[in-house]
C-alpha cells in the first residue's frame, strides 16, 4: 500500500471507509462483533446477506483472501537482542514497519473464524506472546500508582494504538501459572486489564507442560487448570486458543479441542505451533486450525517473511474490505474449502 500513488491510496481510503459505515463497525462495534464471534452459532442478521459485496477496483487493490497470513511468535521483550529477547526499540520499529506495509493486527479468534475485518488492500498480522514474560505487561511505579512500563509490550502496543487508530489494540498472551508476567503482586489487575482492553489471554498449560507425555487425562487436567486459573483473576476472560508448550501437542488430537477436569471445561478453537512459516488462509483447504503456523519475531525471521511478501506479493493475504465476502484471483478458486465459507459469498476476479 506504501507504493500506491496518493490518489489510490485516497481511494482505498474512502473504500474502507464507507465499508466501515455500511457495517457499522465503530471500533466500538468491533468488540461486539468480536463478543458475538464467540457465541456458539451466531447468524448474521438477515439485513447483512442482502446487503452487495463492498465496490472495489479489483484489479488495483488484488484481494486475496486465499493468501498467507502472519501470525508472530513474540517470547521476551526486554532491553536485550536474542533469540527469544526482542529488544524493546526493535518491537517499536516491528509495529512501524508492518503497518507501512500495510499490516493490521485481527485476533487469533477472528482468523480462524474468517471474520477479517480490515481495510481493503491490508492485510491480517495476529500477535501473539508465549510465556507471560516479565517485559511482556510490566507495571512500574507512577505518581498514581502502578502504571504500565511504557518499555514493555502492553505500554508498546497502546502507545501505538493510541497514535494509529486504525491499528487495533490485539495479541494473545499464551501464559502459564502460577506467575505470569512475573510481578506476582499485579497477576489480577493486569489479567483484567488485558481482557479490558479487547486483547486475549491464551491457553499455553498451567504449568508449561509437554503435552505428549502426559495421558489424556494429565493432557486435560493441564489446559482445564489454564482456563481456570485465568478465569479466578480475570472472570470475563474468554480462553479459548491454545499455544502448544515445545510446539507438542497430546498424541491425542480430540483432547487438545475440548474437554474438562474436575468440573472445568475447557474448548480450544485453534493450537498454535512454534514454527515456521505464514499460515494459510482459513478457508483454503490447507488450514488446519489446530497446527497453525507461526513466524518467530526475531530479526533474521522477520526479514525473511517480510521480504517474501514483498518479492511474492500474490502469495500475501490482501483483504476485500468486506468481512462477508471472500475475494480471490479466479485461478485460486480450487484452493477453497467450500467447507470453510459458510454464508459468506464468493467473489472471483
Ligand atoms: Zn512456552
Amino acid at each position: 500500500m506504501n507504493k500506491l500513488f496518493p490518489i489510490i491510496r485516497y481511494c482505498i481510503l474512502a473504500l474502507a471507509v464507507l465499508a466501515v459505515i455500511m457495517t457499522g463497525c465503530s471500533s466500538t462495534a468491533q468488540r461486539s462483533v468480536k463478543q458475538a464471534a464467540n457465541e456458539p452459532s451466531p447468524s448474521e442478521p438477515a439485513t447483512a446477506k442482502q446487503e452487495q459485496p463492498v465496490e472495489i477496483d479489483l484489479e488495483k487493490v488484488k484481494p486475496n483472501e486465499l493468501g498467507q497470513v502472519l501470525i508472530l511468535e513474540y517470547h521476551e521483550v526486554s532491553d536485550t537482542e536474542g533469540r527469544w529477547s526482542r529488544h524493546y526499540n526493535n518491537f517499536r520499529a516491528d509495529l512501524q514497519r508492518l503497518y507501512q506495509a500495510g499490516y493490521r493486527p485481527i485476533s487469533i479468534r477472528d482468523f480462524v473464524r474468517n471474520n477479517i475485518n480490515i481495510p481493503a488492500g491490508t492485510s491480517p498480522v495476529i500477535f501473539t506472546f508465549d510465556d507471560g514474560t516479565a517485559g511482556q505487561f510490566h507495571y512500574i511505579n507512577g505518581p498514581n500508582g502502578p502504571e504500565v512500563d511504557p518499555n514493555c509490550a502492553v505500554g508498546i502496543m497502546q502507545d501505538f494504538h493510541s497514535k494509529h487508530p486504525d491499528w487495533a489494540l490485539e495479541a494473545t498472551f499464551y501464559i502459564y501459572y502460577p506467575n505470569p508476567f512475573r510481578q506476582p503482586e499485579y497477576i489480577e489487575r493486569k489479567l483484567k486489564q488485558i481482557v479490558a482492553l479487547g486483547m486475549d489471554i491464551g491457553n499455553h498449560t498451567y504449568s508449561h507442560v509437554n503435552l505428549r507425555k502426559l495421558s489424556t487425562s494429565g493432557a486435560a487436567r493441564e489446559m482445564a487448570l489454564s482456563v481456570r486459573e485465568a478465569q479466578r483473576y480475570a472472570p470475563d476472560a474468554v480462553v479459548d486458543s491454545i499455544a502448544l508448550p515445545y510446539g507438542i501437542g497430546p498424541t491425542e488430537e480430540s483432547v487438545l479441542r475440548s474437554g474438562e477436569y474436575e468440573g472445568q471445561r475447557y474448548e480450544n478453537i485453534a493450537a498454535l505451533l512454534v514454527g515456521a512459516e505464514p499460515a494459510p488462509s482459513p478457508v483454503d483447504k490447507k488450514f488446519d486450525p489446530y497446527r497453525l503456523p507461526r513466524v518467530q519475531a526475531i530479526q533474521s525471521e522477520l526479514d525473511k517473511w517480510l521480504g517474501y511478501f514483498e518479492k511474492y506479493p500474490e502469495k500475501r493475504y490482501v483483504s476485500d474490505g468486506d468481512h462477508l465476502t471472500v475475494t480471490a484471483p479466479e485461478e485460486l478458486m480450487s484452493e477453497v474449502d467450500q467447507n470453510r465459507i459458510g454464508d459468506k459469498r464468493i467473489r472471483t476476479y
